[in-house]
This record gives structure tokens, sequence and C-alpha cells, in this order.
């Protein structure tokens, strides 16, 4: 037998793990410094860790409870009703939900190019068909409305990432705003803002009392540190809520993410040490990298290095491991994200020593 024709499913490809590299370089993984996967350099909060460890103690009961008790506290944080707020395995999760809420098959969606590389996974998972709008990097990968108005075309999902990754450029309201106002009625925009910890604007969550045609996206992989549980969740209108029930799969997230993601959530001094420290991150690669950079609001620096494939494979080779963004169709650029203080110096200084060695007419 075969599958259905999956030829247009392109597989997902993570940043590379650090004990891969490791025993590829036979090093220590401790030796390496880490930087392709956006992740927390903290870790996750201690009262995250504990929570999860008391769950483990529970893990042959299905989770009802603390699904209900993560739905009620994040309803609370953002002041909307139980039923607005859809608890996912990640917020790749919830943008599966969200696609099975939305997409009949051959139904349209616009995604960003570059982009996350989800967003077309999700919507042909789902039998959506994909087009893409551009985010310039000529213009400095600015968002606008117009810019995703000029390619679309009755579109029944547009995502929009606000912080961008990989570029770390955010739609300002009043652009998502005119959005809102310009699509089709039954188009939906999906505010991704899986890096919404890390910016001061606020989140498009404060337009789902007035608009029926927005769902925002969150995660708890990035700000509070908990990518390895795969919890996230999305937060709808009020309108179409209750759709939840009718596309989630069963007992959504696991007991023992959902409790971590509760005690996270409580830990603010832990989130705010995160972004204060990718904050002094992304202004250090900013003026310290011997490179172009895009301005971020993330917890990540793109950088134009000409060719990222080379960089990166030398930084590795150093023991400094940044993302290749070849597979977001940018390969002359690498993306950095926001390590410790120390993690960051070294990365910078290794990724300059890599860009002095590469630079025309001097040999490596
Ligand atoms: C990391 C990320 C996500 C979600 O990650 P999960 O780990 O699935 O919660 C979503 N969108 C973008 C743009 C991301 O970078």
């Amino acid at each position: 037998m075969n599958t259905r024709d999956l030829s247009a499913n392109a597989p997902y490809v993570p940043g590379r793990g650090v004990e891969e590299v490791a025993r590829d370089l036979g090093l220590d993984p401790e030796e390496l410094v880490k930087l392709s996967s956006n992740e927390n350099p903290f870790g996750p909060s201690p009262k995250a860790v504990e929570a999860a460890r008391e769950a483990a103690e529970s893990a042959h009961v299905y989770p009802k409870a603390a699904h209900a008790d993560l739905t009620e506290a994040l309803a609370e944080r953002w002041d909307l009703a139980p039923e607005q707020v859809w608890v996912s395995p990640g917020a790749d999760g919830a943008l599966d939900y969200l696609a099975r809420a939305m997409l009949s098959p051959g139904d349209r969606v616009l995604v960003p190019e570059p982009g996350f590389a989800y967003y077309p996974m999700s919507a042909r998972y789902h039998h959506g068909e994909v087009a893409t709008y551009p985010v310039e990097k000529a213009d400095g990968f600015a968002q606008t409305a117009d810019a995703i108005l000029d390619a679309y075309d009755g579109e029944r999902i547009v995502y929009v990432t606000t912080p961008h990754n990989p570029a770390g450029t955010e739609l300002p309201r009043e652009e998502l705003v005119a959005l809102l106002e310009a699509v089709d009625e039954e188009t939906l925009v999906v505010a991704d803002e899986a890096y919404g910890e890390y910016t001061d604007t606020p989140s498009a969550a404060g337009l789902l009392d007035e608009y029926e045609n927005v769902a925002v996206t969150r995660t708890f992989s990035k700000a509070f540190g908990l990518a390895g549980l795969r919890i996230g969740y999305a937060l709808v209108p009020e309108a179409w809520a209750d759709a939840y029930a009718r596309v989630n799969t069963p007992f959504a997230a696991n007991a023992v993410a959902l409790d971590a993601a509760l005690a996270a959530l409580d830990d603010d001094e832990h989130v705010e040490r995160s972004v204060e420290s990718a904050k002094w991150a992304r202004e250090y690669i900013a003026d310290e990298l011997d490179a172009p950079t895009f301005e971020s609001a993330g917890n990540f620096v793109l950088a134009e290095v000409g060719d990222g494939s080379a960089v990166a494979e030398r930084a590795q080779q150093r023991g400094v491991i940044v993302r290749d963004t070849g597979s977001f169709g940018l390969p002359e650029c690498v993306r950095v994200s926001c390590g410790t203080e120390e993690d960051t110096r070294e990365a910078v200084e290794t990724l300059n020593e890599v860009l002095a060695d590469l630079e025309p007419g001097v040999e490596a």
C-alpha cells in the first residue's frame, strides 16, 4: 500500500541537537554553545520543574483537572472566557486545531515567505493549499498590511508572525487592524505570538472582543523555557470558540506539561529575567557582530553573513551552533539565538573569527 500523495509535505528541519553535534565533533555537549533553536538559555522555571516532578507521580490519570486549571489561569491572565483558550501540544498543536476548525479540502492559506515552516505543513496536513506573501529583505523585513493584501486572494487563513521568525520584525498593531478590516469576513488571520513576551507591543489578544476573524497563538516553549514539554495555546473570539471541543485531540496536552505550564505562568521572576537577558543579548549581537543584522523584537537576531551554511558549519566546528537559515529561503543569513551573557559573547567572538576567515581573498 501507499500513503496519500505527500510530495508537497516537506519534512520540518529542526536546528541540530546538541548531543548530535557533540558526537560528531567528539566533544562533551557541555562544551558547546547552542544558539540555534531560540530556546531559553536559563532552562525552565524551577517552579515548573517541581510541578512537573509532582505531576509525574500521577501520570496514570487522564489530565482533565490539570487542563481545566491551566485554561482557567490563562483565561484570567488574558481576561477572556475559558472557552476562548485552546490549550494545545505546543503552539504548533494550536495551529493544527485552527486549521482543522477552518479548512475544508482545497481551501487556500496565505503564509509569509520567508517564514515559519509549520504554517504550510499544518495547512497541507488538513488538505489545504498554500500561497505565499513576501516579507522582503530589501525592506528590512518590514511587515505591513499592504504587503500582505497585495498577495491576498480571499484565502481562508492568513498567518502573520509577530515578532517574525527568523527576521525578528513586528506587524504593528495598526497594520494588523488594517488587515483584519480589509480581508473577507470568512478569512481568519492567525497572529502567531510565539515570541510575544520579548516585545513591548501589546498582544493581538486585545482585539478578540472586537474582531471575530483573528486568533492568537502563544507558547510556553520560548520565554517560559518549556520547549521539551510541548505546551502552547490559541486565544480565539467567543463567536466560534466552542469549535475546540470538535477539533481537539482528546486530552489536548499532557498532565506534566499542563502542571508545569501553570507553575511557569506564576513565576514572573523567571520570565522577566529571560526577557531582560534576551533584550541585552540582541543589542549585543547587533552591536558587536561583524555583519549586518536586522532589528529583532524576539530572542534571536538574523544576520546577513554571505554564505550562511559555510558560516554555520565553521562556527559549529568551533563549538558554536547557530541556525543556518537556508531552510527558510535565506541561504545568505544565519539566525543567532540570545544566550546567557557568557554564551552570547562567546558566540559573537567565534562568528567574528569565522567571518574574518571567510573574507574574500583570505585563505581559511
Ligand atoms: C517556536 C515557534 C512556534 C511554536 O513552537 P511550539 O514549540 O510548538 O510551541 C510557533 N511559531 C513560531 C514562529 C515559532 O518560532
